[in-house]
């Protein structure tokens, strides 16, 4: 049971782990910690338990923050399914979201992106037949990518000798593509611009356009989803209620409303935490989920951070773009509504994506570089019967945090009328490209919100309201100190910026950490498991 923490909450058991944060790395390395038979702390400043993978109930709807779709899910043998099973005991249940997964829309082109990788190459080659050669290159670009991510992965977790020995040899290949920015790959197979912003029309999903990001990033994206997305059946909500029992039965707890302020360092050894209120509590290991910068900046005393010149390694990462969410309730179910079960991704017909970004990054009355629309109520069998005759559309953007950081310090729903103007403005423009998209929906709309940079930092405390950690760039893949072993004895680290953004990331940055504390490889037993 999640309890929430109150000045006088006393430990009664001595814990083996402290997790700081309860997103899904923390929660993946509870689970796998505990099913290894230590005692688990969790504790978790916000007033509700999952981190990006949390929901929010206002006006009678609910929505979900950090989870549109998930890929392979619904391959029972898949890495990411036999995980969730193991830390969920089989009680996670996920329902396909159909033959498209993601609707390309580039001014008054379609492209839809086809669950099956065959069924995805033929579509692409329907819409683009002189590239035909070049599309088959990519899809096995994009294999290669892949198939080269789990020895470099695994390296993050080898104890310091074997980590001296192997681990060059197990990241190479992986970087000679992680090296490489998405655009200088895609350029080096075709010189048709048109597929190249096609096939880059999920960049959202990791927050960068083709000339700054990854390709390695870009291609665990394209491949985690060319056999579908799904999405959890009865919401997000249902990752931390079936992992949530896991835990708790093998005698772990999960505090929400439990501020870590500090890591106790002793001898250059993590001992405890101190809470907000001035409380410790201690245990043999600690472990941060709450992201790369938060950890170096803000939990680590500045005189061990400077020890181990943490703050230079910071200087190597930067944290990614941020957003702004409509958040938007229909009366109506989702089938009255129509609501498809793809998403859709809104693109200007003229430049490419880079250009575009940085003209909205430098004038944000420029047109919005990407339109993300979701449908998570037609997308979850179980909505229905929960949310009767209604339905929920979510809408994302990208928002530079420059633009609210005037409001930084006042209080969430007080920040006063300029900054609800702004919001105003913002909310109308997002409709309309609703609207011109599914006009239909026009007078259909019961409630509206829009989140900003400053929620988001509000509610999983990201220093600039980034949505995805730290950047999917060349140089983040190059650096060896994004893993779960720290300068400091018994600290750990875990979570997206270890891995990479997106669930499954944050998943896999659990099973590295509790594999690199427990010295095994869990993925291993993990496929050995009965579950
Ligand atoms: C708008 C949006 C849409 C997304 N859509 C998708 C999608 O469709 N599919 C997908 O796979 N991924 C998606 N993602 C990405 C995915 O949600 C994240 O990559 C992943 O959930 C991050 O997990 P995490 O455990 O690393 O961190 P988080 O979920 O960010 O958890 C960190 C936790 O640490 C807590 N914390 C911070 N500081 C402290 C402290 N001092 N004391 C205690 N607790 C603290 C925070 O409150 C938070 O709960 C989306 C993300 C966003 C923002």
């Amino acid at each position: 049971m999640i309890q929430s923490y109150k000045k006088n909450f006393k430990i009664e058991e001595q814990y083996d782990t402290i997790i700081i944060g309860s997103g899904i790395g923390g929660l993946t390395t509870a689970a796998f910690l505990s099913k290894e038979g230590q005692k688990v702390l969790i504790l978790e400043r916000h007033y509700t338990a999952g981190g990006f993978t949390h929901v929010f109930k206002r006006n009678g709807y609910e929505w979900d923050v950090g989870i549109h779709y998930i890929g392979e899910v619904q391959r029972p043998n898949s890495a990411i399914r036999r995980i969730f099973d193991y830390i969920t005991d089989c009680n996670l249940k996920w329902a396909d979201m159909g033959r498209v997964y993601d609707r390309i829309i580039i001014g008054d082109k379609e492209y839809e992106f086809v669950k099956g990788v065959e069924n995805f190459k033929q579509q692409l080659i329907e819409y683009f037949p002189k590239d035909k050669d070049a599309i088959n290159q990519y899809v096995d670009l994009v294999f290669s990518v892949v198939k080269s991510m789990g020895s470099y992965f695994s390296a993050k977790a080898l104890p310091p000798f074997l980590s001296r020995l192997l681990a060059g040899r197990m990241r190479r290949k992986y970087l000679e593509y992680a090296n490489k920015t998405t655009y200088e790959v895609l350029k080096s197979i075709t010189q048709n611009e048109d597929l190249i912003k096609v096939l880059t029309g999920q960049y959202g999903d990791y927050g960068l356009p083709p000339k700054q990001s990854s390709f390695a990033m870009h291609a665990s994206v394209a491949r985690h989803y060319f056999n579908g997305g799904s999405f959890p059946i009865g919401g997000s909500s249902q990752i931390i209620e079936t992992i949530d029992p896991v835990i708790e039965k093998c005698g772990g707890t999960i505090l929400i409303n439990a501020e870590v302020n500090q890591i106790l360092i002793e001898k250059n050894k993590a001992m405890g935490v101190l809470m907000n209120d001035g409380k410790k509590f201690f245990a043999n290991n600690v472990v941060s989920s709450t992201g790369i910068f938060n950890t170096y900046e803000k939990l680590i005393p500045p005189s061990v951070s400077q020890k181990y010149q943490l703050n230079q390694q910071l200087e190597k990462v930067s944290p990614s773009v941020a957003h702004a969410c409509l958040y938007i309730g229909l009366k109506g179910s989702p089938e009255k509504l129509k609501l498809p079960k793809n998403n859709l991704w809104v693109y200007p017909e003229k430049g490419d994506h880079d250009t575009i970004v940085e003209n909205y990054l430098s004038d944000s009355k420029a047109p919005f570089p990407v339109v993300y629309i979701s449908f998570p109520a037609a997308k979850d069998p179980s909505w229905s019967e929960r949310y009767p005759d209604r339905s929920t559309i979510d809408i994302i953007t990208l928002l530079p945090f420059d633009l609210v950081k005037e409001w930084q310090g006042t209080k969430w729903m007080k920040r006063g009328k300029e900054y609800e103007e702004l919001k105003e403005k913002m909310s109308q423009r997002l409709l309309e490209t609703l609207y011109h998209q599914l006009p239909h929906l026009n007078g259909k709309i019961d409630h509206y919100e829009l989140s900003t940079p400053l929620t988001t930092q509000n509610f999983v405390n990201y220093k600039e309201g980034e949505i995805y950690g730290i950047d999917h760039t060349p140089q983040r893949f190059r650096q060896k100190f994004l893993q779960p072993r720290t300068p400091i004895k018994n600290f750990y680290l875990t979570g997206q910026d270890i891995i990479s953004a997106g669930v499954g990331g944050a998943l896999f940055s659990g099973v590295v950490t509790a594999s690199a504390m427990q010295g095994k490889n869990l993925v291993k037993m993990v496929y050995k498991a009965k579950t």
